[in-house]
């Protein structure tokens, strides 16, 4: 019949329809070489390929890790171990208890409590790098510093710079905003950004989690949101965040409503 081709791979005979497509394509392509298969073993071929190219892509994205962390705002500091320089990815994380524990909450949004010392940050960090391994887009932040952000987004108009501001954190899984408590003073405009942020994320407008991380004290959380807005912030954060302190060996879950 002058068809006889057979497949490469397995040796069949192929029908008629798959040898003339082949020598269609190797008609309108001379200089490419178009192996000779047969459906099955064609589809084998494209899977093992796809599954080839999936795997660079994921060599190539590992490769990036490192940088993609330090886009990121992970602080250097908590990114190695100081006894023995390692990275806290491969040696493992500074505070064993604390960051088992963030990494357990991950998919929550956290308001992480706890002295200076008892590793909610280099925690919190630990498991956000481990994130950005698994394709998460975090952002780690000081309050201080997302405040010059806000202020600045502001400057010249204000709804749209607030439009900008909010539509960053659409684009990440995980906001991680640090020393929200001390370091910034009280003003309207942090009491502003907080409850907006709030609304944001209860309202499920933004969609990425938010940890905030501080050495809460009782009227911290009134501070930050407003005294006026005592009842429904606390209740916001009472449904939407599970609230944590962080002591020497243990991780205490507690109640900010009622
Ligand atoms: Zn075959």
């Amino acid at each position: 019949m002058g068809h006889l081709m057979k497949c490469e791979e397995c040796g069949r005979e192929l029908d008629r329809k798959t040898a003339e497509k082949i020598n269609e394509i190797r008609t309108f392509f001379p200089n490419h070489h178009t192996p000779a298969r047969c459906p099955q073993c064609q589809f084998k071929a494209e899977r093992e390929a796809e599954k080839k190219r999936e795997e660079t892509e994921e060599a190539e994205y590992q490769a990036r890790v490192p940088e993609l962390i330090a886009d990121a705002g992970i602080p250097d500091g908590y990114r190695y171990r100081r006894d023995n320089g390692l990275s806290t990815v491969e040696g493992g994380p500074i505070v064993e208890h604390a960051a088992s524990w963030v990494w357990d909450h991950r998919r929550d949004n956290l308001l992480l409590s706890g002295k200076t010392g008892m590793g909610k940050s280099t925690s919190a960090c630990y498991a956000a790098m481990r994130l950005i391994a698994e394709h998460k887009r975090v952002r780690y932040i000081k309050l201080q510093r997302l405040l010059c952000e806000w202020s600045e987004a502001r400057k010249n108009d204000s709804v749209h710079g607030e439009q900008e501001f909010f539509g960053r954190f659409r684009r990440l899984d995980l906001l991680i905003l640090d020393e929200v408590v001390g370091k910034t003073k009280d003003t309207d405009s942090r009491r502003e950004m907080m409850i907006e942020l709030l609304d944001e994320i209860a309202s499920g407008e933004i969609k990425m989690r938010l940890w905030m991380l501080g050495n809460y004290r009782t009227n911290s959380i009134d501070a930050l949101f407003g005294e006026e807005n005592r009842e429904p912030s606390r209740r916001r954060i009472e449904e939407n965040f599970v609230c944590a302190g962080i002591t020497e060996n243990s991780v205490e879950v507690f109640h900010v409503w009622p």
